[in-house]
């Protein structure tokens, strides 16, 4: 299932200044699914392109 990609302004231990990332569910039906697995998403870090490493995106 296609995902939308979150990106915010983060500082990577290694990289410095980067777009972190972050996959989102796109929305579908039915919207509890949806919901569900958002909620999931929202949970994980955003990560460092370069090199994946979880970065303080808040
Ligand atoms: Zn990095």
């Amino acid at each position: 299932m296609a995902n939308q990609v979150q990106t915010k302004t983060a500082t990577c231990p290694t990289h410095g200044e980067i777009e972190a990332m972050r996959e989102m569910p796109k929305v579908s039906f039915p919207f509890i699914v949806y919901g569900i697995r958002r909620m999931i998403a929202a949970r994980k870090p955003f990560r460092c392109p370069e090199c994946g490493t979880a970065v303080d995106a808040s």
